[in-house]
């Protein structure tokens, strides 16, 4: 539908959607794009793609796309266009005004994860030094968070240990709250290849996902445990393994903290950690679960691979650290076809928490607390920072609600639509005097905005995107900026006109100051990656070339660290009123909130959200295939289609978020994990009931 025309020129880029991070030859007629073809040296995708990053493109040029800065003095007025420059002074005018009635601390802004590395870089850096706040975050705290938590608290660093090439080694992939052949198609299908050659598959999932049973390929277990019980599993899990002797106890004495190993495994071997004890809670037989935990512990290289159904729960970090638990005591680390693997959602995930997006963290997640690491940023930046880890996303939320946050800058990211309880969100940013979007599209936080600034599609951009198992992909422009202006050069002409000057002659001397800062970039430049180089971080000295696997000699921490990981429920349950439990997901064609793929030729595939329910829950209230539903919780409701279905397990009911109508997030709750308020969007009591509306 798209291929059009023979090209005239063409530039390799990076796709924007996935963590997978393929790379795409875009093929152009002067200024159009006609197709993109996935590149064969593209060391994500090796010249595959999926529906997405090979026909979705097109809303890089959709009518939709603002293109002109605007402004308003109130949210109800009409937006103005103006120029760049009334645009910037305006909004730095707005941010003063703030700073100087209600202090510095009343600002802040979030990063987003679908934006360059360079792009993100410099708005925490307008943050920290231009604005003289911590109050940054990135929209990771609603999706990957708790990795981030987990591995660096077991292992000693944020990040996945392994390259996608790795599963090629692996014999035995415990797949975790991950559904890759819809969310990451083309790691997806490595996958399928490693399982069609004889590696065995273990799923932890509630839904009965493709992978569990497709043509050439059969899980050896489906563990389809009740929502929120993730934690219980790998406790169970582990009880066998450490009951049964099956520890890998030499890598445990050389590579692990032997003391903090005694007292996990005393942890786990108690009798209520037993798979008998935790099977009415888990929802599975116990007998499966003992039968994973053999086949894990001893079937050869075992690899965790997982998704959000990992980490959007209260015990979002928790479960991290406990498949972290799992693979240390299996001796499953260091080495090609093991590791513990979060499938990223979007393309920058890794990277925009690597560029020091978290309110406690300096780019390379380094405590802004820390002296030395401080100091090192105010000699290079020329201006004193802040010790203090400044507000969270849901913290800025409540002191826009308490009257002391008033102004805020947001990047590429519908928070309106994508964070949990959107009632209290939209509340929020009711309540802000100044409210900044860099966005391609007017989204629903745009409603709320009184400043826009029009923002660059991959197509446009100039920089690096770090993908799930940290490569570093070049991002090349194929077209001009639609806006006249890039993202990074309006953040820093706002930063400048805030009285911090900031100026880069080009993108690559931005990733140049983030090699000088960070030590996992040390050796990083648009130059190498420019002369073909494939770079996993860290590139040091201590590994010039990247590396492709992790942890090989010792962890990064030096010893890796047990956690004991205790079981807490949800306070979410299931009552009469609300008697099922809703999970979210995605789907092959569409991408998180849709901005993207709904203005492209994707849409037609699926152009609805759908609610799963299973043939007894439907039954029972009278529900058939295709009906239109209402789908409640406490926090509000929505009405959707219905399709009646054998995944489910009973009292589980399950949706995606793609489409704006539905607004999934209308009934999400206000839970979170506990360590990084990562939402449970996985766990939400709701009632279903046939609707009238045809
Ligand atoms: Fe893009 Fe992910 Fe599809 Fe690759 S797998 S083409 S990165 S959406």
């Amino acid at each position: 539908v798209v291929e059009k025309g023979t090209p005239s020129r063409s530039v390799v880029t990076t796709c924007a959607y996935c963590g997978v991070g393929c790379s795409f030859r875009a093929e152009m007629q002067g200024d159009e794009v006609v197709r993109m073809v996935p590149w064969k040296d593209g060391g994500a995708n090796e010249g595959h793609s999926c529906v997405k990053g090979r026909f979705a493109f097109g809303y890089a040029t959709h009518r939709d796309r603002q293109t002109e800065p605007m402004i308003r003095e109130k949210i109800t007025d009409p937006w103005r266009k103006v120029s760049w420059d009334e645009a910037i002074s305006f909004a730095a005018g707005r941010l003063k005004d703030v700073q100087a009635k209600y202090g510095k601390g009343s600002i802040g802004g979030i990063t987003s994860s679908r934006c360059t590395n360079e792009e993100v870089y410099v708005v925490q850096k307008m943050i920290r030094a231009a604005f003289g706040t911590n109050n940054v975050d990135t929209c990771a705290r609603v999706c990957h968070s708790p990795t981030g938590y987990g591995l660096k608290t077991t292992f000693g660093t944020s990040a996945g240990t392994q390259n996608f090439k790795s599963v090629e080694k692996s014999d035995v992939i415990l797949l975790i709250g991950a559904n890759p052949t819809d969310a990451h198609p083309v790691f997806g299908s490595r996958l399928k290849k490693r399982l069609r050659e004889g590696a065995r598959l273990i799923v932890l999932d509630p839904r009965r996902i493709d992978l569990v049973k497709s043509p050439h390929i059969r899980a050896a277990h489906h563990i389809q445990l009740r929502p929120s019980t993730n934690v219980a599993v790998m406790n169970a899990l582990a009880h066998v393994i450490v009951a049964e002797g099956l520890v890998d106890e030499d890598f445990v004495r050389e590579r692990c903290d032997t003391e903090e190993f005694a007292r996990w495994a005393a942890f786990v071997a108690e009798e209520r950690n037993s798979p008998e004890a935790m099977a009415e809670t888990i929802g599975a037989p116990a007998e499966d679960i003992r039968k994973a935990a053999r086949l894990f512990a001893t079937g050869g290289n075992g690899a965790i691979y997982y998704g959000l159904g990992v980490t959007e729960h209260s015990q979002g970090s928790t479960m991290v650290m406990a498949m972290a638990n799992l693979a240390m005591a299996t001796g499953n680390i260091g080495r090609e076809g093991v590791g513990v693997n979060p499938l990223r959602g979007q393309n920058n995930v890794q990277g925009s928490c690597d560029m020091g997006s978290f309110p406690h963290e300096f780019p390379g997640y380094r405590h802004v607390g820390d002296d030395s690491v401080r100091g090192l940023f105010e000699q290079d930046w020329g201006v004193s920072l802040l010790n203090e880890p400044g507000l969270r996303i849901p913290n800025m939320f409540a002191a826009a609600i308490d009257g002391s946050f008033r102004g805020m800058f947001v990047q590429g990211e519908d928070i309106a639509q994508s964070d949990p309880n959107t009632q209290h969100v939209e509340e929020a940013l009711k309540s802000l005097d100044c409210l900044i979007v860099q966005d391609l599209f007017l989204n629903e936080t745009a409603a709320f905005a009184h400043v826009f600034l029009p923002g660059t599609s991959f197509l446009e951009k100039d920089g690096t995107f770090t993908n799930a198992e940290r490569r570093i992909n070049r991002v090349r422009p194929v077209m001009k900026e639609k806006s006249g202006l890039s993202e990074w050069e309006a953040v820093c002409r706002l930063a400048s006109e805030m009285g911090y000057p900031m100026t880069y002659a080009g993108s690559h001397e931005i990733m140049d100051e983030i090699a000088r800062l960070t030590p996992a970039f040390a050796g990083v430049s648009h130059a190498r990656l420019d002369a073909g180089e494939q770079l996993q971080w860290p590139v040091n000295e201590a590994f010039p070339n990247g590396s492709p696997v992790m942890h090989v000699d010792g962890f990064v921490r030096g010893k890796g660290l047990f956690m004991v990981t205790e079981y807490v429920p949800t306070s979410e349950r299931s009552t009469r009123m609300y008697p099922l439990i809703l999970t979210t997901g995605r789907i092959l064609s569409q991408y998180n909130v849709g901005a993207q793929t709904r203005r492209t030729e994707n849409n037609r595939w699926h152009g609805e959200d759908i609610l799963e329910i299973h043939p007894f829950d439907a039954e029972e209230r009278g529900i058939a295939d295709g009906d239109m539903v209402s789908l409640a919780s406490r926090m509000g409701a929505t009405t959707l289609r219905a399709e009646v279905s054998g995944r489910m397990p009973q009292g589980v009911v399950y949706t995606t978020f793609h489409h704006p109508l539905t607004g999934a997030n209308v009934i999400t709750t206000d839970n979170s994990d506990w360590a990084t308020n990562c939402p449970e969007y996985k766990v939400t009591a709701v009632q279903v009931h046939r609707s009238n509306r045809p």
